[in-house]
């Protein structure tokens, strides 16, 4: 009988192939974390917001939300989805992240250049109809005809929020792919 748990070869044989970690797909991914945690040497970082910041932005990959704003890990919450929208899912956290991990101002910061900003729902369901015959309509994606319009509405709806520590602040501010400038917007 053995005791040893087996090598990540014996691993990967004996699990079936759809439910085996893809390994072939992650190769660059894993190898840098292995630098990732020589170079860590620990932290002492606790998970509340530093700086009592939470961010909502896009998943766009030209933003670094942190170097945006000036700051580092462990200051700000960061909070992600397509096109910076304000989510039951995003309320949630944000209630979260006020409560419990020390978050007293909310920045939400849809950007330019979106894909999710000028094209209507049943337009990108065409498209990813047209392209792949997938019917997407189950979902709703949440697209907007303009930024500051749907930033304006976001950033009322979190505002509104009754169960948000009284105090909170709140403000949007649309991100500028191409200056890297944050212009905020009156709501
Ligand atoms: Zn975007």
């Amino acid at each position: 009988m053995r005791h040893s748990s087996p090598t990540p070869e014996e691993r990967t044989s004996t699990v079936p192939d759809s439910k085996r970690f893809p390994v072939e797909a992650f190769e660059d991914v894993l190898a840098a974390n292995v630098q990732h945690a020589t170079a860590y040497g620990g932290s002492d970082l606790t998970g509340r917001a530093a700086r009592g910041l939470a961010i909502v932005t896009c998943i766009d990959s030209r933003i670094d939300p942190l170097s945006v704003v000036g700051m580092r890990p462990g200051d700000v919450k960061i909070l992600r989805n397509a096109g910076a929208r304000v989510t039951d899912d995003v309320q949630r956290t944000l209630l979260l992240a006020a409560y419990l991990l020390g978050v007293q101002r909310i920045l939400i910061m849809p950007h330019t250049d979106c894909r999710m900003v000028g094209s209507s729902e049943a337009d990108i369901h065409a498209k990813i109809r047209g392209e792949s015959g997938t019917d997407t309509r189950s979902i709703e994606f949440r697209t907007s005809d303009d930024v500051d319009a749907s930033l304006a509405l976001d950033v009322v709806r979190v505002r509104a929020n009754p169960l948000l520590p009284a105090g909170t602040r709140v403000g949007g501010a649309v991100y500028d792919v191409h200056s890297g400038r944050l212009r905020p917007i009156e709501v």
